[in-house]
């Protein structure tokens, strides 16, 4: 196993737990090394530091920010970055603006088929409201006896199809990427695999085509090993890093206890011919100590 989680919420995103909660979490489950990175905002990344320095593990600034690359929308993690970086800053300030709107149009669309009060009943469930998203109502229309769990919320409403659903223009590739790197980070695709799946989802061609805009753009990793991928996945993915050069990283994509498909924790291990993504930092870290 790989005690390394570099992707995983608080409840500054859609997460359940506190950002100090969920370190000790990790930190109970063996991780040495965790990156939180919660969706377009980098509000909980300090008490996490803080947490993380009393638990004795290292700890790595991360995002995961919204991404509108064709007619897709893909996430983008940035690990490393420095949060006081005012594109980064600015950039995410922009990316979370629409949430607003987009939320009121979501419960809008919901009431057409007499599903009512969602709006209220969403941000309840955001902690942040800069950051009302579609878990928070999944969680409402969960509490509210629409569906059993969140998952199943995700297969009858808030997906492109299905009463719910807003399209909405997020931030560009190019920009996220120089937005990351500009600070310092390191840009990795996230969960390509689930952009493989459902509706609008990508072929292998057009996956090719997103890797090889990513990497043009200044991406540096993608995601192999993943809460949201299956062992099969893991594999397929390794051969994409292997093809387009790209590093490798993991972590379980956790939103909170009993809702995510892996707690946060420990790893499994990279196919073999992976090069792991904190090569990067641990190089510079040892060579700054030569
Ligand atoms: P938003 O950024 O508001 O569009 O919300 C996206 C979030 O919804 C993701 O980060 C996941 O937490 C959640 N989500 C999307 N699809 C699913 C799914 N099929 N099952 C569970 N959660 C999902
Ligand atoms: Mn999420
Ligand atoms: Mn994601
Ligand atoms: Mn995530």
């Amino acid at each position: 196993m790989l005690d390394y989680d570099l992707h995983c919420h608080s409840n500054i995103s859609d997460g359940t737990l506190t950002p100090a909660e969920l370190v000790h979490r990790a930190a109970e489950r063996g991780v040495k090394v965790l990156a939180l990175t919660d969706h377009d905002d980098m509000d909980g990344l300090e008490e996490a530091r803080a947490a993380a320095i009393q638990h004795g593990m290292t700890f790595i600034n991360g995002v995961e920010i919204s991404v509108t690359w064709r007619t897709h929308t893909v996430h983008i993690v940035g690990l490393g970055i420095d949060p006081a970086y005012p594109p980064l800053a600015e950039g995410l300030r922009s990316v979370r603006s629409g949430r607003g709107e987009r939320a009121r149009k979501m419960s809008e669309e919901l009431a057409k088929i007499g599903i009512g009060g969602v709006l209220q009943g969403a941000y309840q469930y955001a902690e942040n409201p800069n950051m009302i998203g579609r878990t928070h109502f999944a969680r409402y229309l969960v509490e509210a006896g629409h569906c059993k769990d969140v998952k199943s919320v995700f297969s009858r409403y808030l997906v492109k199809g299905k009463p719910g659903y807003v399209p909405h223009q997020w931030a560009a590739l190019a920009d996220t990427v120089n937005w990351v790197r500009g600070s310092g980070g390191v840009a990795v695709l996230a969960h390509p695999g689930r952009y493989m799946v459902g509706r609008n989802s990508m072929g292998k061609k057009t996956m090719h085509e997103l890797l090889a805009d990513f990497v043009k753009c200044g991406g540096q990793a993608i995601e192999v090993v993943s809460g949201s991928h299956t062992p099969e996945q893991y594999a397929e993915f390794a051969r994409y890093a292997a093809e387009f050069n790209l590093m490798c990283s993991c972590g379980s994509d956790f939103h909170g206890p009993g809702e995510s498909y892996r707690d946060v924790g420990k790893m499994p291990d990279f196919p073999l011919g992976c090069t792991p993504v904190w090569q990067l930092w641990e190089h510079d870290a040892a060579s700054k100590a030569d």
